[in-house]
């Protein structure tokens, strides 16, 4: 039975940076992931992807609205989608394989298959052919991501009515694409395609979008959208969407309970996930410690005097983060000078 200091499981943002960090500071570790390639949903169907099409869509958007405001002029401007996604997926291969490489580098070992915490510090390797490994961790980090969230009366298909991670991969671009949820995915996709030629409308349940940011910055954010073409429905809530021959049917009351209805060949549910804990098997959970992202540092042993200074930088910061938020330090300079925080 192979035998670690630390078994991260998951090789996402989460268990990838951990992982490095606890090498780092020198335990034994290995980073189980079932995927193929390490970086989870962030580098491979999250936050890299969507970044890469944002940037070529705002190319493509800035030579047809803005280039010519700069004196530049094109002449019949177009896109090729296949060419887009490519960049995109050579944009993910880049950096997964940067990881692949971290991984050798701190000297990680790499496990591909399925864990399951089956008892304190003991982990089982579900590999592809079936076959299993038992493996034996000082500690165990979960961090395994998350899945997606169903609402009731909308069954994701993902053919009309799709993720995040189909919507990242479109192999032509909708006519009409219906949003469901304003946060940070659904405006960022709504915004790609929108730029590259979709009817784009956003149903958004609370008051405003990107509810998570000052209301400065979205009324700012929700402007330059709509001058993009996307159109918002805010405080409206979808209550069912009925697929026929690929054709979608929103239908959505408002505040004022008058109803509302959407036409699409695209729906994107784009609501926030939910935390997937499925790797433990009943009763190993309590005896196991527990990390998601940042937190991934409490894992780390405290005889290992690295880990500790690290651990209390971490926490004195955070402290006088949040003693800023309470607002019992007038200002900066009043931290500098009393030195409290
Ligand atoms: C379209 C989109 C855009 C986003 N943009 C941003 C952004 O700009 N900024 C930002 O901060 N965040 C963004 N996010 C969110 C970000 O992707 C997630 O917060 C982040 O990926 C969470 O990291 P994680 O490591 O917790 O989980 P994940 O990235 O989901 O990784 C979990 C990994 O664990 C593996 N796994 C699960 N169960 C097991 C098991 N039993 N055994 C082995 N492996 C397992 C999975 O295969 C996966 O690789 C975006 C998300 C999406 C969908």
């Amino acid at each position: 039975m192979a035998s670690f200091d630390l078994i991260v499981l998951g090789g996402g943002p989460a268990g990838y940076t951990g992982a490095i960090r606890a090498a780092q500071l020198g335990l034994n570790t290995a980073i189980i992931d079932k995927g193929e390639v390490l970086g989870g949903t962030c580098l491979n169907i999250g936050c890299i992807p969507s970044k890469a099409l944002l940037l070529s869509s705002d190319h493509f958007h800035f030579a047809q609205h803005q280039a010519a405001r700069h004196g530049l002029k094109f002449e019949k401007v177009s896109f090729d989608l296949a060419q887009m996604m490519k960049r995109k997926l050579d944009v993910v291969r880049r950096l997964t394989q940067g990881l692949e490489f971290l991984m050798k580098k701190n000297k990680i070992t790499r496990l591909f298959g399925i864990g399951e915490v089956v008892a304190p510090g003991k982990v089982v390797l579900t590999m592809k052919d079936g076959k299993q490994e038992e493996l034996e961790g000082r500690h165990v980090v979960l961090a395994t991501g998350s899945v997606p969230a169903e609402l009731p009366n909308i069954t994701i298909d993902r053919q009309t009515v799709v993720t995040s991670e189909e919507a990242l991969s479109f192999d032509q671009v909708p006519n009409e694409l219906v949003v469901i949820g304003a946060g940070s995915i659904g405006l960022e996709l709504g915004s790609v395609w929108a730029r590259l030629g979709a009817k784009v409308t956003m149903i958004e349940f609370l008051p405003r979008i990107a509810a998570f940011f000052d209301p400065d910055v979205t009324q700012v954010l929700q402007k330059a959208l709509e001058s993009e073409g996307v159109k918002f429905h805010l405080e409206a809530t979808v209550t069912s969407v009925a697929v026929q021959n690929g054709n979608a049917k929103v239908d959505a009351i408002d505040k004022g309970k008058q109803k509302l209805q959407f036409d699409a060949d695209k729906v994107l549910r784009s609501w926030p996930k939910t935390v997937l804990i499925r790797s433990c098997r009943k009763g190993s959970r309590t005896q196991v410690d527990r990390a998601r992202s940042r937190r991934s540092r409490r894992v780390l042993p405290n005889e290992y005097p690295g880990a500790i200074r690290h651990r209390r930088r971490y926490r004195r910061s955070d402290a006088r983060s949040q003693r800023r938020r309470r607002g019992c330090c007038m200002c900066r300079a009043h931290c500098r000078e009393s030195r409290t925080c």
